[in-house]
């Protein structure tokens, strides 16, 4: 008997990336010329699904361990129709995102504009949510009916959606992790119950009220740590750039897992790239019966990331599993 695959619902933003390669990020009243652009898809929801289903799947798409569905908007216009062409072609299951018709600034699809500076690697972005603002909370009452064995959110699409993703999720147990980004202060409520929350030094400083600065020191990381999961979280992971990664389990696990070395090319989409192979991991454990291993999960998304910052793009940087396999 073949059993049907379990389930990462990623419910989330869907944008589409206008990149520009710069010799640096602009100042003030400076008007800089890019070495390159590039419009690709992105969003931070898509990009987790992507991440998610590249990372359980080889590259013909075939041996999948998890399906992927995505929960969004887009306009119908080219974007949006990009950005489903590529979810699909990655594996991941559009039946659940919604194109919006009209000629509002609603109904078009979300942009996202990335500069990329070209000594460091780092990015900044600006968000134009378009469609993705339109994502209501009932189309929250879907997530009974896909029962999924996890449930991946971040933090651009409106939050009323998100807060009424976690309480439908809680009710129904459904494991949730939330990655809250961009950084909004949420209710203490919503981190209680949460199986798996994943955020940043920028998303950490500004939810714990830490200067980002003294997150160079470990030990205040680890209290960081402390004081967030103290709010009712399971499991929890600090990611720290080129430094690499903190966690921290209500089980009493904790510990730095170094990031790699590598030759840097464009650090966008390294968390979604964490984000999706930590997702793996845990719907992976729980559909063999095996107790998650957060330091193994961890050190496998290490792994994964140092693949999408050596390379170019956001979905297109992220390596499939076979990639990873044969190294
Ligand atoms: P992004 O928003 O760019 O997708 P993020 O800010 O959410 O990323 P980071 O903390 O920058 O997330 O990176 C996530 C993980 O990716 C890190 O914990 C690390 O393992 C890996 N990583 C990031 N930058 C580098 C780098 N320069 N070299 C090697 N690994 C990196």
């Amino acid at each position: 008997m073949v059993l049907p695959l379990p389930t990462i619902c990623v419910l989330g933003s869907l944008n589409i990336d206008l990149v520009y390669y710069l010799p640096h990020h602009p100042l003030p009243g400076e008007t800089l010329t890019s070495s390159h652009s590039d419009v690709s898809p992105g969003g931070k929801g898509a990009n987790q699904a992507v991440a998610c289903a590249k990372l359980s799947r080889s590259r013909t798409l075939d041996n999948a361990s998890t399906k992927v569905v995505m929960v969004g908007a887009v306009g119908a216009d080219t974007h949006g129709a990009t950005l489903l062409d590529s979810l699909q072609s990655y594996g991941v299951d559009i039946s659940e995102v919604v194109q919006r018709q009209g000629h509002d600034e609603h109904s078009t699809t979300g942009t996202a504009v990335v500069m990329v500076d070209n000594c460091t690697g780092q990015n900044r972005i600006i968000l134009a949510p378009g469609a993705n603002a339109t994502l209501r909370p009932e189309r929250v009452a879907r997530l009974g009916d896909l029962r999924p064995s996890l449930l991946v959110l971040q933090l651009e699409v409106p939050l009323d959606t998100v807060l009424q993703a976690l309480a439908a999720a809680k009710s129904a147990d459904v494991p949730i992790l939330l990655n809250p980004a961009p950084a909004l202060k949420l209710p203490d409520a919503a981190y209680d119950g949460l199986s798996h929350l994943i955020l940043n030094e920028t998303e950490v400083a500004l939810l714990a009220q830490v200067d980002e600065n003294e997150l160079e020191n470990l030990v205040v990381v680890e209290k960081t740590a402390t004081r967030m999961l103290a709010k009712g979280v399971q499991n929890l992971v600090i990611t720290l750039g080129a430094k690499g990664a903190y966690y921290m389990s209500k089980d009493g696990q904790k510990g730095f897992v170094p990031a790699l070395r590598v030759d840097v090319v464009d650090t966008t989409a390294a968390g979604d790239t964490f984000i999706g192979m930590y997702s793996v991991l845990v719907v992976e454990a729980s559909s063999r019966n095996m107790e998650f291993d957060i330091r193994a999960a961890v050190t496998a998304s290490t792994f994964a990331s140092a693949k999408t910052v050596s390379r170019k793009g956001a979905q297109i940087s992220i390596p499939w599993k076979d990639e990873l396999e044969t190294e």
